[in-house]
């Protein structure tokens, strides 16, 4: 999301004359767009601001923003807490940061964090900065009504809302023609996508199923979907069309229906379970993933083994693990204790990160022998003798250069593995 929320602000700026540098020294202005979803990665902002600072006192004509939901969070506390940043700009006032460089010339600060019910930057063709040309993020929604009880987003992004499908197909289009063959679109919660015109509803299925019918040669992803939202009806269009790959990302967040209660997850562990048979009975061969938070408030032994038994019993292709960060404002750090202990924390996650590995390797050991086509994204940063690329699966594959180049399709079979990589020759 912030990968695409950095290509709509390198847009806008561009309108009003602004290049984008890679070089750091050469910048009059340097933005970094933050995440706060956890603490780690607010820390993470800090130390990078530390050194931009420091560049920025060897450079007068520098100037240094934060935008993003940090800046929402923090607001003008953010300026008082970091004296030398100039600019402070909220995920829906982007359109403003012209306006407010302005302001930044004549001496003064820049901050806007209001917070829209409509901004979706639909009308803006964000400027890729991607370096591969072959895949690329859409993003189809904004915001988050889910209120995820350990979660900052609703309150850093505001409210759900949807992208007009118009603008969605024009951009994923253009994409297709300028050679990209995979987008992927992207939202907090993509099954919840509705756009109303008058007495017509587009509800995410038939947005994916346009997607789809671009070209059978563009590939079509999505993230992230809520286990409440997966429905039947995604499920059908997505069996109908090749071109959407097989594989879901379905954050669990936790094993335990104690614990998904009491983090306002509005599912339950059975839930969960039924929805991945049924995931499994309409896309046979579907690569699943999810996320994972462990230690999270009151969460008991039992409760944590409840987690390990889900895994095994999925068996995911890949998962994101976090140790639960309290994040102010949000409803776990007004009403719960974060009382697991770091060290707990930190043992849970390693069982985790442990079973994992192994769960991810298995995955991978099971496609040796398997003939996969592979959407080539460039050369294998290990060797410049191999491209890599990924399958429908979104699993990486590594395989001898050839003739082949990125953005072209190639038949490979899969003779080895690690818990990461698949490697494998192209099928002539
Ligand atoms: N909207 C998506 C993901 C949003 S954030 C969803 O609902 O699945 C990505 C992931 O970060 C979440 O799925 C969750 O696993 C993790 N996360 C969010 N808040 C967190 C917190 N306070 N501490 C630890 N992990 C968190
Ligand atoms: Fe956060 Fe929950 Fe919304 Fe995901 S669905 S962004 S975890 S509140």
């Amino acid at each position: 999301m912030n990968v695409v929320d950095s290509e709509v602000v390198a847009a806008i700026l561009q309108q009003h004359n602004y290049r984008l540098t890679e070089k750091v020294n050469e910048a009059d202005l340097v933005l970094v767009n933050t995440c706060s979803i956890r603490d780690n990665a607010e820390q993470r902002v800090r130390a990078r601001l530390k050194e931009l600072i420091r560049i920025k006192k060897n450079n007068d004509g520098m100037s240094v923003g934060i935008i993003g939901c940090m800046a929402e969070r923090l607001k003008e506390k953010l300026l008082e807490e970091e004296s030398m940043v100039d600019l402070v700009v909220g995920p829906d006032a982007y359109r403003e940061l012209p306006a407010l460089l302005q302001e930044v010339e004549s001496g003064q600060k820049g901050i806007n964090t209001l917070l829209s019910l409509e901004e979706t930057y639909g009308d803006i063709r964000p400027v890729r900065m991607d370096r591969n040309h072959v895949t690329s993020f859409v993003a189809i929604m904004r915001g988050c009504d889910n209120f995820c009880a350990y979660c900052v987003v609703p309150e850093t992004r505001g409210r759900e809302r949807s992208r007009d499908p118009e603008t969605i197909i024009r951009e994923s289009s253009v994409l297709f023609e300028k050679g990209y063959r995979e987008v992927t679109l992207l939202g907090q919660n993509v099954n919840s996508f509705k756009w109303e015109n008058g007495s017509q509803v587009v509800a995410f299925e038939k947005l994916l199923e346009r997607v789809a019918k671009i070209d059978p040669l563009l590939r079509v992803r999505f993230a992230t979907s809520h286990p409440k939202d997966m429905s039947d009806e995604l499920l059908k269009v997505m069996a109908l069309h090749p071109n959407i790959c097989r594989a879901i990302h379905l954050p669990v967040q936790s094993g335990s229906s104690a614990v998904l209660a009491r983090m306002k997850r509005k599912y339950t562990r059975e839930h969960y379970m039924e929805r991945i048979l049924t995931i499994r009975k309409y896309l046979p061969g579907v690569s699943i993933s999810t996320d994972i938070i462990t230690g999270f408030c009151g969460e008991t032994q039992e409760e944590h083994q409840l987690t390990l038994s889900l895994m095994e019993w999925v068996g995911y292709d890949f998962a994101y693990m976090f140790k639960y960060s309290e994040r102010p404002g949000t409803f776990a750090a007004n009403k719960y204790k974060d009382d697991i202990l770091e060290e707990v924390k930190s043992r849970r996650l390693q069982e985790i990160i442990q079973l994992q590995n192994r769960l991810s390797l298995e995955s991978k050991e099971k496609d040796v022998g398997q003939t996969y086509e592979v959407l080539v994204a460039g050369t294998s940063k290990k060797s410049e003798e191999h491209l890599f690329g990924r399958n429908s699966q979104n699993k990486v594959v590594v395989f001898p250069k050839g003739e082949s180049k990125p953005g072209d399709y190639v038949n490979v079979i899969i003779h080895s593995c690690t818990s990461a990589t698949l490697i494998g020759n192209p099928v002539h």
